[in-house]
């Protein structure tokens, strides 16, 4: 063996039900004491319950997906008119996102209460859109200095977006097999995270409320974002990338529906990687126990079902094929992404049509 592996420093606070007692210890560790707490409208009675004891100066609520430029402008403001030395924000994805722009201009600490498996809190990625643009970077002073996960806070997270977002972190799993940076660490997280999500994601669609079933999901939740912060971004992510950016299509969902189609392309070729997801779902070949879990949870099926359309198809391949990483397990041509990407318009099963080969 021979790699290099960068950990982040982040401390991680995991406990049901005590999110606002963890909250109060950090904040305390911090020194803070003017606290901006961030959180979406539907979250606001969530942030309300477990931030009740700490030295809030600003609560706010204007959250926007994929952070617009001139909402993190306007947040950023707010902050220092406030006078804020310390960030809570309890929500999903766009609520860190939104905390992170914020830290990258001030370099003002985070906290993080995530309330979906989307995994921003591990990551030091920010993101911004301006129009119809995403560009997004890395930056330390985005990465939360501490996260506190609480399964307790998760139970009202529909089940159709929990596993949506659920399939997000799956995919975070499966890409840091063969990410530009992938070693045995990532991997390690990234094995776990597969099984863990294999575990949860069944009894979180049976009953919302099992926190055995949530635990699962969030923990492996973090340990999907861990190694894709630190194998970086593989073929799913730069496809995903340029279909939510290019189309603005939902996030979650488009990660869910395109996961199968990376897989069956990839794994193959990669038969390493193959052999620990397919461990990690307990099945004798990746793609089937991807396919078993997927029907076991109704995940979403087509990017057709998200708002895409087939005449758009030759113009995404063409703007996915710069990105593709030149690690990639095989190699990638704009017919092979028509292929995929029609396959993953339709919803067929990879398995029974595979996306065309130019070869
Ligand atoms: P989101 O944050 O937009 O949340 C999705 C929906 O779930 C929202 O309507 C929200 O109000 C609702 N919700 C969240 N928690 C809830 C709860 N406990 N109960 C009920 N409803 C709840 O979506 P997301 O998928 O979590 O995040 C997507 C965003 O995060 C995208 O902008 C994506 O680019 C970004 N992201 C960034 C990184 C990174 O490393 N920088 C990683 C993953 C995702």
């Amino acid at each position: 063996m021979r790699f290099v592996h960068d950990s982040l420093p982040q401390r991680v606070c995991f406990a049901s039900g005590e999110a606002a007692a963890h909250l109060s210890s950090e904040i305390a560790n911090l020194r803070a004491s003017k606290v901006m707490v961030l959180a979406a409208k539907a979250e606001e009675d969530i942030a309300g319950t477990i931030t009740q004891e700490l030295p809030v100066a600003l609560r706010y609520d204007d959250v926007v997906m994929h952070v617009p430029v001139e909402v993190a402008e306007r947040a950023r403001d707010a902050a220092a008119k406030a006078g804020v030395d310390a960030l809570v924000s309890v929500g999903g994805g766009s609520t860190t996102g939104l905390a992170k722009a914020i830290a990258m201009t001030t370099g003002l600490p985070i906290i993080a209460v995530p309330t979906t498996y989307a995994g921003s809190e591990a990551t030091p990625v920010w993101g911004l859109t301006e129009g119809a643009r995403k560009t997004t970077g890395t930056d330390p002073r985005v990465l939360p200095k501490v996260v506190v996960y609480d399964a307790a806070l998760t139970v009202t997270l529909p089940v159709p977006m929990s596993v949506a977002s659920g399939l997000n972190a799956l995919a975070h799993c499966v890409d840091a097999m063969w990410g530009p940076k992938a070693d045995p660490i990532n991997a390690a997280f990234a094995a776990e995270g597969i099984r863990s999500l294999r575990a949860g994601l069944p009894k979180v669609v049976t009953d919302p409320f099992d926190l055995d079933g949530r635990e699962h999901a969030l923990y492996a939740a973090y340990l999907s974002a861990a190694a894709f912060a630190s194998a970086g971004s593989g073929l799913h992510h730069k496809i995903c990338h340029v279909l939510g950016g290019k189309y603005n299509l939902p996030h979650a969902q488009t990660h869910a529906v395109v996961l199968p189609y990376v897989l069956a392309f990839n794994g193959p070729a990669a038969p390493e990687a193959e052999h620990r997801i397919a461990a990690g779902f307990g099945a004798n070949r990746a793609i089937d126990g991807l396919q078993d879990l997927r029907r076991e949870l109704d995940a979403p099926r087509a990017l057709r079902d998200l708002g895409f359309t087939e005449d758009a198809i030759p113009e995404a391949a063409d703007a996915i094929l710069p990105a593709v990483p030149p690690g990639n397990p095989r190699p990638v041509t704009a017919e092979d992404l028509r292929g995929l990407l029609r396959a993953a318009w339709s919803g067929v099963d990879p398995r029974e049509s595979p996306p065309a080969r130019s070869e």
